[in-house]
């Protein structure tokens, strides 16, 4: 196709998925009309299927809800349970979601082009310039949303090579479980370290998955596959797999937010995910810290730096307990995730969903973290995790972020966590 001169936005956002789509939304409602590039339709990239309520209610998406599913537990072969009402998560169609997301960005001024891809950029004094298939785009700031894959990430060798989380599911029909009232959300059924889940949804589907702290890949899909076909055995479900689905939630450090010209936003900039993983909810949260910064940017009262800061700033160090636990889980024996499970019976329901959300990344919530895994493990246990990250390094690297931590007077805090650690001796 013939291309045209290159024409002038503020912002160029690249993707569509969740983060693209946030920072389009917060943006456009801010008065700054963004344009957004996306390779396919809108909605075509399907990975995500829970949600939190306060998400759903935020941004009007009651009618993508599959249905409400009363319970939710963990297990482990070993024998542990834990089960919590569950009026949090709901299954969600994403493609809907996606596209009720959209045309509210699109009410709000922002110009969004589906099938376009993507090709190169070029950078000025001032300016960057976007190539796309069918076009190029001079622009002041380019965010890059293209998902845990987006070659923006490669040029700048930010490749992932710490921690993913691999899921591979499948959606049934024809199961006759539409009445069932409990999601399996942590299930570790045989020995080893793929854990599964079920949900149940609508009118006798079904989706069942497994879950492991490394990555999917081309080696290991047919052991994964395998393994899901013997769980799907072994808990007796029927039904006829009409759809898969599978991919690697980046679980990395943040030094993946070193970025130069672009803001690496959602799985591209691998910013630091809760453990859970549920990252849908964290990329609409986190369009509004861009959105603020944006917001400066473009008004030259900002300077790209700042929203490292800005963004790192306000979940430091909650972020790094959040890795921290996601590498221990990584490392968990089975005798250890019994333990953990049996050991969430203790906590308060408000805590638990706080952790699953990772909404809560504040100091004080993370030393009440810390503090539980203390209290549950011992000290020799703990230094059996032989840990992937160097959280050390992790924490240093934020030590700039210093004077935000200061300011939330952790000395009580840090106390009783000291003290805790001290009884463990
Ligand atoms: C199997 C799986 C299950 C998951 N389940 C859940 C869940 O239940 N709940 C939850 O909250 N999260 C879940 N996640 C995580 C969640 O889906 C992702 O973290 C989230 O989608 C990240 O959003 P994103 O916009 O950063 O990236 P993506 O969703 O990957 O979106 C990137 C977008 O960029 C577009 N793109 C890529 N390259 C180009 C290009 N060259 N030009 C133009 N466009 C391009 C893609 O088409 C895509 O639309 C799951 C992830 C996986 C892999």
């Amino acid at each position: 196709m013939k291309k045209t001169t290159a024409k002038q936005h503020d912002v160029v956002i690249l993707g569509a998925g969740p983060a693209g789509l946030s920072a389009a939304l917060h943006l456009s409602k801010k008065g700054i009309r963004p344009l957004v590039i996306e390779k396919n339709p809108i909605g075509k990239t399907k990975k995500t299927w829970l949600l939190f309520k306060h998400i759903i209610d935020e941004y009007g998406l009651k009618d993508s809800v599959r249905r409400a599913i009363p319970k939710i537990k963990f297990s482990s072969y070993l024998g542990s349970e834990y089960s919590i009402k569950n009026d949090f998560l709901f299954p969600v169609y994403e493609e809907m979601a996606l596209e009720k997301l959209c045309s509210d960005a699109r009410q709000a001024g922002a110009v969004i082009h589906e099938n376009e891809i993507f090709c190169n950029f070029s950078e000025e004094s001032d300016f960057m310039t976007i190539n796309t298939s069918t076009g190029s785009y001079r622009t002041k700031l380019a965010i890059d949303a293209m998902g845990n894959n987006s070659m923006i990430r490669d040029v700048m060798n930010h490749k992932n090579t710490v921690l993913n989380m691999g899921c591979l599911a499948y959606f049934l029909d024809g199961t006759g479980s539409a009445d069932e009232d409990e999601i399996l959300l942590y299930d570790s059924f045989f020995p080893g370290k793929d854990y599964f889940w079920v949900v149940p949804l609508e009118d006798g589907k079904l989706m069942v998955g497994l879950f492991f702290f490394n990555s999917i890949h081309n080696g290991n899909i047919r052991e994964k596959s395998e393994k899901l076909r013997l769980y799907i055995q072994a808990k007796n479900i029927k039904g006829h797999v009409y759809e898969r689905r599978l991919g690697n939630i980046p679980l990395g450090p943040q030094k993946y937010l070193d970025f130069s010209r672009f803001i690496l936003f959602g799985d591209s900039g691998n910013t630091p995910l809760p453990s859970s993983g549920f990252s849908f909810s964290q990329c609409m949260d986190e369009g509004k810290t861009l959105c603020e910064f944006a917001d400066l940017y473009l008004k030259g009262e900002s300077k790209i730096d700042d929203y490292k800061n800005s963004i790192l700033g306000k979940k430091l160090p909650g972020i790094e307990v959040h890795l921290l636990i996601s590498d221990m889980l990584a490392n968990f024996t089975d005798e250890m995730l019994n333990t953990a499970i049996a050991s969430m019976n203790k906590l308060d329901k408000d805590f638990i969903v706080s952790f699953l959300s990772g909404r809560d990344q504040s100091i004080n919530f993370s030393i009440q973290a810390l503090k539980s895994i203390l209290s549950t493990f011992s000290i020799p246990e703990l230094i059996s995790l032989t840990l992937k990250q160097n959280h050390f390094k992790n924490i240093a690297n934020a030590y700039n972020l210093l004077p935000a931590i200061r300011k939330a007077k952790i000395g009580k805090q840090f106390n009783a966590l000291v003290k805790s650690m001290m009884k463990k001796k």
